[in-house]
């Protein structure tokens, strides 16, 4: 393509910019230039979509900025016309996709296209309209010949007069009036029957109970002034509220909204994975009601589209969501929440690679507005980013009521294992715990981070493991449903009852996933009520909300399942926690396993006592000593970071750098290993000497979906400086035919 040519540019006046630069859904990195026709001077403006010929055929873009003139040579084309304004891009907004593709990396029009959900991108989504009856001026006043009319048609008016404006389809089955009736009503100009844009309801008319803000505590109150304070200074700080669970960190947050609000200011709440915290979001309802917007995957796209409008159209001042509501289109924004700040899904695992925590805080900046970032497990980062002075600390270490932390106890299962002549997935003690909670009719909380029900299927005679043809990795054995299945690719097969390879029958299964343990679960206490909540069995939206109400009801007396069980659920009920495998991440080839670890117990744990019973959790482990564990088990995060940072100190790990991985992906192996290898020739004599380098070598899952992956890891001086290295090297660079590479800027993982 030879850019757009062909120019009008004369016939635009010398005041307005002559020139667009437009960029496409093409993952092309460039934009182009094209002449802003005088027709539409003065209305173009960056965030624009337009119409423009491009090759050989008309394609909408996006502007992103406005030039007086072009540093393209030759004539430009004339942009063809302007498109719906509600497609248009909040271009306040485009400095940060600047932001983001220059940091992370990528293509611009990906971080362009990351500002807007793709529904109202592609512009193609209308309004919902519903036709409404409402009363004319005859009926309104009951006019002269009010008696005249028939019994029913009498009513009907009156209904309306008790109601206001129904939809039709509401007025005909609620007050039992036919469709003939009201069409003679509106011949003779009693109601009026005309179309009306109402919003999709993402909540289907789901009611909640409103609530009002509560007295605060000391550490709470404190906590609030600090945010209020930064609101009111305008000074855009970055707080994190670093709270033990229960400390009552969300309704700082509330309070924090009220006054932004009152400041006349917008807000976003960024948590992790909405539809695993379905509370969180309902909490904002509960206050704020029809003011909260909530963007996430859940929607369907009418109700994305409406929910996005209602923002952009300042019909709402608070946007709820998961990572991608933090572009919500506000202009007076005051305050990003983002909640559960250490989650690793607010790194987006496909380009652009953003982590929504971060980017929050650069929004902040831009916009003026006060950031915090709650947790009660922070991410070394974030802390380490209030040690060298960046953020503010601020801390709730109790509990709202002052209920004391659950007691957390380690059992060292090799201990448990040489008292009983073999290894045990549940131990004694946690066998007699569920016992004694289950005739109290309390509630149990189990973790296993692993579904399936044995991870592995080997056969003893030959050593064969059945591993997944597309990938590296074992087949995990479903036993309900009597298939191997890669967790990776999704591939199913039946499970063979021999081996493949020597034919013998003495198949074994190892390793333990939840379904094993629900199993388990239902010989052990025949009485109780067991569920299980894992990817397999969560298989519809509603299947974890139905879940959730009945273990809040109480009819489920056991709820065993993966990290989806740990996150931010509060059930007064539950005075049992048991984490079966502590261990299981622990191992893990990444040097953040022991934070992962130390989150997951601490979270889990935090589910336990939140009522007006004490709380109990039983982690099992084979490596008791280990100091992740030592520290979830007081709760005790500070010193879990002191243990933990000379370690990324000494080794230059996050937070202490930044880390960029490169990544090198083919179907033909020796290709991609080869490629990775002539980009780190390429590299190395560019680099800045603090920069360390790893690799290249194969990624700690090394094919995937029939893919080879290797990887090359650089961290070490200056991030910005080496990320405007790499750039030229990797965007918009040509590499041979069939390999992918692309650089991941702060990665979730290796
Ligand atoms: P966190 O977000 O830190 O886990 P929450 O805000 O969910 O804590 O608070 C835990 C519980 O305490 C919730 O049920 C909440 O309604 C309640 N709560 C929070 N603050 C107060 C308060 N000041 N007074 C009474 N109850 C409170
Ligand atoms: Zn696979
Ligand atoms: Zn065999």
């Amino acid at each position: 393509h030879n850019g757009p040519q062909n120019s009008n540019s004369d016939l635009v006046t010398p005041q307005s910019p002559r020139v667009a630069h437009v960029v496409f859904n093409l993952s092309l990195d460039k934009g182009f230039d094209y002449a802003i026709p005088p027709a539409l001077a003065g209305q173009i403006r960056a965030g624009s979509r337009v119409r423009v010929s491009f090759g050989h055929s008309e394609r909408s873009g996006f502007v992103v900025s406005v030039a007086a003139q072009s540093s393209h040579e030759g004539e430009l084309k004339p942009i063809i016309a302007l498109e719906k304004q509600n497609e248009q891009i909040p271009s306040h907004l485009l400095g940060l996709a600047e932001w983001i593709a220059a940091y992370y990396c990528c293509p611009k029009e990906h971080a362009v296209r990351a500002l807007m959900p793709a529904v109202v991108r592609s512009g193609a989504m209308k309004h919902k309209q519903v036709i409404f009856v409402s009363l004319a001026l005859r009926a309104a006043n009951f006019g002269d010949d009010f008696a005249a009319l028939t019994e029913k048609q009498q009513e009907t008016i009156k209904y309306l007069h008790r109601h206001g404006a129904k939809p039709l389809q509401e007025l005909q089955s609620e007050a039992n009036v036919s469709a003939a009736i009201i069409n003679t009503l509106c011949k003779h100009g009693w109601l009026i029957k005309e179309k009306r844009v109402v919003d999709r309801d993402p909540f289907h008319d789901d009611l909640i109970q409103p609530d009002s803000a509560r007295q605060l505590t000391g550490g709470q109150q404190a906590a609030l002034e600090r945010v209020n304070a930064s609101l009111d200074a305008g000074d855009a700080q970055v707080i994190l509220l670093h709270g033990v669970t229960a400390s009552g960190k969300t309704e700082v947050y509330l309070q924090a909204i009220h006054h932004c609000l009152q400041r006349g200011q917008d807000a976003i709440v960024l948590v992790p994975e909405i539809s695993l915290t379905p509370q969180t979001c309902d909490r904002f309802r509960q206050r704020f009601g029809n003011l909260v917007s909530v963007l996430h995957s859940g929607l369907s796209d009418g109700e994305r589209f409406d929910e996005w409008t209602r923002i952009n159209e300042g019909r709402s001042r608070i946007a709820v969501g998961a990572r991608s509501a933090l572009f919500a289109p506000f202009r007076k924004l005051g305050l990003i929440v983002v909640d559960e700040e250490h989650e690793s899904s607010y790194k987006q695992e496909e380009s652009p690679r953003y982590n929504a925590r971060d980017v929050a805080v650069v929004r902040g900046k831009r916009e003026k507005a006060t950031v915090v970032l709650g947790s009660a497990t922070p991410s070394l980062e974030s802390y380490y980013n209030c040690e060298v002075g960046r953020y503010q600390l601020v801390e709730l270490p109790e509990r709202v009521d002052a209920s004391a932390m659950p007691a957390v106890e380690l059992i060292d299962m090799a201990e448990e294992a040489a008292l009983a002549g073999q290894a045990q997935l549940l131990s004694k003690r946690l066998k007699e715990l569920i016992f004694d909670r289950l005739h109290k009719a309390e509630q149990i909380m189990l973790l296993l981070n692993r579904r399936g029900y044995a991870t592995q299927m080997l056969c003893p005679k030959c050593g064969y493991v059945a591993t997944c043809d597309n990938c590296s990795t074992a087949y995990t054995y479903h036993r309900k449903a009597a298939q191997l299945i890669c967790h990776l690719c999704g591939v199913q097969l039946a499970a063979p009852d021999k081996c493949p390879q020597c034919q013998s029958k003495e198949i074994r299964y190892t390793g333990v996933g939840t379904e094993k343990i629900e199993t388990i679960l239902h010989a052990l206490y025949p009485q109780a009520t067991i569920a299980r909540m894992d990817s397999d069995t969560m298989t519809t939206k509603d299947s974890y909300k139905k879940v959730l109400d009945a273990f809040r009801a109480g009819r489920i007396h056991i709820l065993v399942g993966t990290q989806m069980i740990a996150k931010g659920l509060d059930f007064p009920n539950v005075t049992l926690v048991g984490v079966i495998q502590a261990d299981s991440q622990l191992h893990l080839p990444d040097f953040r396993s022991g934070e992962r670890t130390f989150q997951l117990i601490t979270q889990v744990a935090g589910r336990a006592g939140r009522g007006d019973c004490a709380g109990h959790v039983v982690v099992q482990t084979y490596t008791p000593y280990h100091f992740a564990l030592q520290a979830a088990l007081k709760h005790d995060f500070k010193t879990f970071y002191a243990e933990e940072m000379p370690s990324r100190k000494m080794l230059d790990f996050p937070p202490c750098s930044h880390m960029v991985i490169v990544h090198f992906r083919s179907q033909d192996e020796a290709l991609a290993a080869d490629t990775a290898e002539k980009f780190h020739q390429g590299i190395q004599p560019l680099l800045e000497p603090a920069v360390q380098i790893i690799g290249p070598m194969p990624a700690p899952l090394s094919k995937v979906k029939t893919y080879y992956r290797f990887q090359l890891q650089l961290r070490g001086g200056s991030v910005l400086k080496l990320v405007a290295l790499l750039r030229p090297q990797v965007v918009s660079q040509s590499f041979p035919k069939g390999v992918d590479v692309y650089l991941d800027v702060d990665p979730r993982s290796l």
